[in-house]
Parts: structure tokens; sequence; C-alpha cells
């Protein structure tokens, strides 16, 4: 499906912020402007109703602390400790498996950085940068969120588990199936194109 550029997604967080009365106008025009295919993911994105992308389109409103033509970061309403905020892709994405390896790197390497800035912002004590795939795993919504958790000495937070025992025929098999893994495959690309300090991807093996 042909998803929206980063200029479209630009103008559309435009209209969003119009006057109402002007607003209509601009959509129809914009709309317009897109394919058929655009306008279905458009819809989709709306039938989902989901509010990680209503932030981006504008009709939630936020406490936003960084954007950019990818992602986002706020604050997040129900914070675990003061300087709590999260980060996602602008596009509706269900979890760190689903995401582009280059994507996810951006994704947290700028979650990273804004840590660094929260950390020294809030005077925390140390941070947490955490993901969680599935419901079980603690993710609440149907968008990928980082969550990025200042921590402060006696915050009451709770990570920790009771060791489980692992069967060692369990360890061996575990082991055997990771012994041909690999991560990445580099792609062969020739001559000028190739940069020494550039890393290219193939698609990602895993099934
Ligand atoms: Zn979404």
């Amino acid at each position: 499906m042909e998803k929206l550029s980063p200029e479209q997604i630009k103008e559309l967080n435009e209209i969003a912020r119009l006057p109402r009365e002007e607003q209509q106008a601009r959509l129809q025009e914009f709309l317009s402007t897109l394919s058929e295919e655009q306008i279905e993911f458009l819809k989709s994105q709306q039938e989902q109703s989901c509010p990680f992308c209503s932030i981006i389109f504008g009709g939630v409103t936020s406490n936003k602390i960084y954007e950019d033509d990818k992602i986002m970061a706020v604050l997040d309403i129900n914070p675990a400790n003061v300087g709590h905020f999260i980060t996602f892709p602008k596009e509706h994405i269900k979890n760190s498996f689903e995401m582009k390896p280059e994507s996810l790197m951006y994704l947290i390497s700028v979650s990273n950085l804004l840590a660094k800035k929260m950390q020294i912002v809030v005077k925390s004590d140390g941070f947490n940068i955490l993901i969680s795939n599935g419901l079980i795993a603690g993710q609440r919504s149907e968008h990928f969120i980082v969550h990025c958790i200042p921590r402060f000495k006696e915050d009451e937070i709770n990570f920790i588990w009771k060791p489980k025992m692992m069967d060692e025929s369990i360890i061996n098999n575990i082991i055997k199936e990771f012994s041909n893994f690999k991560a990445y495959n580099e792609r062969k690309v020739v001559g000028e194109e190739r940069k020494s300090d550039e890393v290219y991807y193939e698609e990602d093996r895993i099934p």
C-alpha cells in the first residue's frame, strides 16, 4: 500500500492546525492530490482510530518534546516518573518486529539522545528505554511505542524476577537453533556507490 511522503504528512499536520472553516477546503484540495491507495491508507489509519496516529495528525493534543519527518516524542499522559516520555514512528507500525532495521535503529538512537537530554533536565539517577511487544509483555497500544523512563532512587518501579531453572536440553536446543543465525547479510555494492563508513542491509532472514 502506498504510504504518504514526509512532505504530505507535514502538509496534513499543517491542515490539522488550521481553523475549522479553512480546514475543510484545504483538506479537500489535499485529498485530490493523493492516489487512491494513499486515500485508502489514510482511511485505514483513521478507522483504526489509533491514539498515536491521532497525535501525529494533530487530532489529539500532546506535550510534544520532539518531532521530525519519521518519528515523534511526547510526554507520557500516565507517567511512571517525572520526565517519562514515549517515542514512536509516524507510520502505524504494530511493534518492533514489524519495523525495518534502519527505521528501528533511527527510533532507538533518537530515543537514546532524548533520554540523555531528559536525564539532565529532570536530574534522574538512571534511565530505562523500554520496548514491549505484545499484550503479555505489557504493550497496551496497537502502535509501536518506546517508553523512556527516568529513574530515581527509591522510585518503587520494579522489573525484578525470580530466576527460573532452564533444562540443559532446552539450552542446547536454543544454542543449536541460533548456531547459523545471521542478523544481516552485507549487500554487495560495487564501485563508487560503496562508501567505507556506510552499512548496507539486506532483508532480515527471520521467517
Ligand atoms: Zn497508529
